[in-house]
């Protein structure tokens, strides 16, 4: 028989390295933009990343594209500060938005969408300009790991880094890691997903680097080379390859090693002189984890429907016309006093979890609970408790719309998604 203890418990004594008002976990867009809202109202904020990067899968894990903001018939749906980093992204680095959204919302009908493709890299070190300008206390590579708990009430969060095991306090937690991973273990309830063979890497080859001399523009010299190349409704999953939870180590470890030996073994097949990647994810292209069960989940039924505690507009990136507003009760638990969280972790059911999570809204929801964050510690309240018209007048002050204008509404109020109408979605994931 052995001897080996299956179960110990391990106890550390620490200090309180330093007190802020609120702490944001993971940033990727959403957190950034809640840390960046909270510190421009005054607050001392921490942000904690585990990268080396801002920006999260929009960066780091190289999904740079702003997916449509417009409703497919020329007219802006989301602003904030997704339009004003759509911009900022367009700077420093290439774009492509299209000529009828060069200068705004066109003047004319189209059915062009407002997209726009970036520099991953440079996008991130604009991020880290805005969040040192705003006077957001930012660390890189420190891992935000157990939140302490006083019943539902958050003090803090414990970190590791290379400074070891320390813990911050905080007024308010968001948690902003994706995959609800701080709050996942303090023992907030949380809904887990599915996540499907997707990866991809920047690759260039003799022929993209030509074309990019050839149009003087350098985006054209990267192309992507992919792994599994599933798309987000999961067509074509192959059986003998699973779905992965992305909630383990050794779950999150079978997608890379997959990913990584089937790149190679079709790079193999091409001769080594002319082509190189350039970029590799550096972090898992997982679309839906695991979000909050929060107060209210998103659903495709909530199509056209006005929330009287809506915290944004945001339009389907994948058809035209369809509107949605999001409720800030996506973000918050009402029987959790000082936890928010926002982007990919906000709550939303099937394919009302992809409309929340992509980029635009992770951004606008990442905002909202900066504000959040700001309005409860300011009047002392739960943050699901803050005043909503005091909350959507701040957000509308930052150019946020909060409902869409009626008269975008057709006439013809079906939703059909990838084939498959609201009552068959709602139920779950495709
Ligand atoms: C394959 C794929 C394709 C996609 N295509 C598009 C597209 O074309 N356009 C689009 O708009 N959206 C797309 N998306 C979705 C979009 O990229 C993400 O949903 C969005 O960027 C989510 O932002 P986020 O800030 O909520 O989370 P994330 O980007 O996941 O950011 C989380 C951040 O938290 C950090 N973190 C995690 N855990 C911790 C921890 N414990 N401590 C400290 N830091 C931590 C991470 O390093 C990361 O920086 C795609 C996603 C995938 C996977």
């Amino acid at each position: 028989m052995s001897n080996v203890k299956t179960e110990f418990v391990y106890s550390k004594k620490l200090t309180i390295k330093k007190e802020y008002d609120v702490i944001v976990c993971g940033g990727g867009l959403a957190g950034v933009a809640a840390a960046v809202t909270s510190a421009k109202n005054g607050h001392s904020t921490l942000l904690l990343e585990k990268s080396n990067i801002l920006g999260g899968l929009g960066t780091l894990g190289l999904i740079n594209l702003f997916v449509p903001m417009c409703n497919g018939r020329g007219k802006q749906i989301i602003f904030g500060l997704a339009e004003k980093w759509l911009r900022l992204s367009a700077k420093q680095g290439f774009d492509t938005i299209p000529p009828e959204w060069k200068d705004g919302e066109p003047k004319t009908y189209t059915e062009k969408r407002y997209i726009q493709r970036f520099s991953p890299s440079i996008f991130a070190y604009q991020l880290t300009e805005e969040v040192t300008r705003a006077g957001v206390d930012l660390l890189f590579d420190c891992i935000a790991c157990d939140p302490v708990m006083n019943g539902k009430v958050c003090r803090g969060v414990i970190t590791e880094s290379k400074g070891g095991t320390e813990f911050y306090g905080c007024k308010t937690l968001i948690d902003t890691t994706g995959d609800c991973d701080v709050i996942r273990r303090g023992g907030v309830p949380y809904v887990s997903g599915e996540n499907f063979f997707s990866f991809y890497n920047k690759m260039i080859t003799l022929d993209s680097c030509k074309e990019a001399v050839e149009k003087q523009n350098v985006r054209f010299a990267c192309v992507g080379m992919a792994g599994g190349t599933i798309n987000l409704f999961g067509d074509n999953q192959p059986q003998d390859i699973p779905k992965w939870s992305g909630l383990s180590a050794e779950d999150v470890s079978d997608y890379i090693i997959r990913n990584h030996l089937l790149v190679l073994e079709r790079l193999k097949k091409t001769e080594r002189t002319s082509r190189d990647i350039v970029a590799t994810p550096g972090m898992p292209q997982f679309r839906t984890t695991a979000h909050l069960k929060a107060d209210y989940s998103l659903k495709i039924s909530d199509a056209y429907r006005h929330f009287d505690d809506s915290i944004c507009a945001i339009n389907d990136f994948e058809h035209r016309d369809h509107l949605f507003e999001v409720p800030l009760r996506c973000l918050v638990r009402s029987d959790y006093p000082n936890i928010i969280t926002a982007g990919r972790s906000a709550d939303g059911t099937g394919y009302g979890w992809d409309l929340i999570r992509v980029i635009p809204p992770a951004i606008l929801t990442g905002q909202a609970a900066g504000e959040v964050a700001s309005l409860s510690i300011k009047t002392n309240c739960a943050v699901s408790k803050v005043d909503i018209s005091t909350l959507q007048r701040n957000l509308e002050n930052e150019n946020v719309m909060i409902h869409f204008p009626d008269e975008y509404v057709p006439e013809d109020k079906t939703v059909i998604i990838h084939g498959k109408n609201a009552a068959e979605i709602d139920g779950g994931h495709f």
